[in-house]
């Protein structure tokens, strides 16, 4: 039996109605831009298996280290213990992350970052004597499925059955040249009643609303009149973050520096799960008590653990090396290209792009999950491109290291469906 045979019997997928999509490609190895499934024929990873792997898969620098850490110290508890891995991670990310971000906190996905950004604003206040129970997301935003990320993603359309169970949210419109005086009115109005802890954002670009882009500028004005009210400023960074907006950080491009910053995704290079809330001393003081209860009594199992520091550090190492710096550059100029050539075509509504991702509006209305989603999907995949369309717009955020040909063979395919 194939490996999606047996896939089937024990099994359950995320996101997927098993009913209607019971067959799942086996991915049997990867390497650089390339997928090879079970059969061997080959994908280019447009996007990057979920915008983890952009060093590519199995990059050589990164299996050394994990794999020379692996035989040094598997995991050890975070509380009361700590190790080299851990530290010099520290280190080396103080060196890329805005400045005023000085403290870091350990979880294990993008979810649970945001979980722990939303627990520390609404203890920050706590801790200060005042109890404020809401939050201000943006319309159309994804944070996660946990239960404090769920509540804050404005994408709620399969969030039905648990929606009597979420947490009390204010929410805005994605702020706009044309809406921003009445968004700014609203989110004054909101932070008026003095009710609220935070304010949350994915900084520039909404990623799984189809990668949806706004203006720094707007959403810097937002984060200094949430100063005024002492409402902390979450960046979700977990998609935006290491590079692929072109700089470090979408937050690079913001005068008014958020308070937390949330990252996952490709923190490690995709090669283990872990994810990261960091803060500002002022956050972290907040905490800092006599008091036991005033301590953050937030913990998981393998927080820091020893392997993923060090592929988050060797991934950091890659970072800022000027081959990787190159290749960003490259990849953002290369897409320009292609935008200039494609952005007239009569099917295409709206292009957009910053760093190396680059989206594609169709002039074709589309369910998010529906058939031509799945029709699209499917002839992508035909043709040996790995690109996963979010309703009627097609992305590419592919590794930094993915080669020219590479480039070029995704927009041909993606001109010759148009
Ligand atoms: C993917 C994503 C998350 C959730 O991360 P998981 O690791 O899937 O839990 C949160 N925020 C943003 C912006 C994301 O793109």
């Amino acid at each position: 039996m194939s490996l999606q045979e047996r896939d089937q019997k024990h099994l359950w997928h995320p996101l997927t109605q098993h009913k209607l999509h019971p067959k799942h490609l086996a991915i049997k190895s990867a390497k650089g831009a390339l997928l090879f499934d079970e059969d061997g024929k080959s994908y280019i990873d447009g996007i990057a298996s979920w915008y983890t792997c952009m060093y590519g898969h199995c990059h050589p620098y990164i299996i050394q280290k994990v794999t020379e850490q692996l035989g040094k110290l598997d995991q050890v508890v975070f509380s009361g213990f700590t190790h080299e891995p851990a530290v010099e991670m520290s280190e080396k990310l103080m060196k890329i992350l805005p400045q005023n971000q000085q403290k870091i906190f350990f979880s294990d996905n993008g979810s649970t970052s945001v979980d722990v950004a939303i627990k520390m604003s609404l203890q920050y206040h706590f801790n200060q004597g005042e109890k404020r129970a809401k939050i201000i997301a943006l319309e159309d935003a994804f944070h996660g499925d946990t239960f404090g990320a769920m509540s804050v993603s404005g994408l709620s359309v399969y969030n039905g059955p648990f929606e009597d169970f979420l947490l009390t949210i204010d929410r805005i419109d994605v702020p706009t040249k044309e809406n921003f005086e009445t968004v700014k009115a609203q989110f004054i109005s909101f932070l008026k009643t003095g009710e609220v802890a935070a304010f949350i954002f994915e900084p520039l670009v909404q990623g799984a609303a189809a990668m949806k882009m706004y203006d720094a500028k707007l959403l810097d004005e937002l984060i200094a009149i949430a100063k005024d009210y002492n409402v902390l400023a979450i960046a979700d960074e977990v998609m935006t973050g290491f590079g692929k907006t072109g700089k470090y950080f979408a937050s690079d491009y913001l005068e008014n520096k958020p308070d937390i910053l949330c990252l996952s995704k490709s923190l490690t290079g995709g090669v283990v799960p872990m994810a990261l809330t960091t803060c500002t001393h002022k956050v972290y003081d907040a905490f800092y008590a006599d008091e036991i209860g005033k301590g953050f009594f937030h913990g998981h199992t393998y927080s820091a653990n020893p392997l993923g520091c060090t592929a988050i550090s060797a991934g950091i190492d890659l970072l800022v090396s000027e081959e990787m710096q190159a290749n960003i550059k490259r990849i953002e100029l290369s897409h320009q290209g292609f935008n200039e050539k494609i952005k007239a075509h009569p099917k295409v509504k709206t292009t957009r792009q910053i760093g190396v991702i680059f989206a594609l509006e169709l002039a074709v209305e589309m369910d998010r999950y529906g058939n031509l989603r799945d029709e699209l999907f499917a002839y992508f995949m035909k043709n040996g491109v790995c690109l996963r369309p979010l309703g009627n717009t097609i992305y590419i955020l592919p590794p930094f290291v993915i080669s020219d040909a590479e480039l070029q063979k995704i927009y041909e395919v993606i001109e010759n469906w148009l």
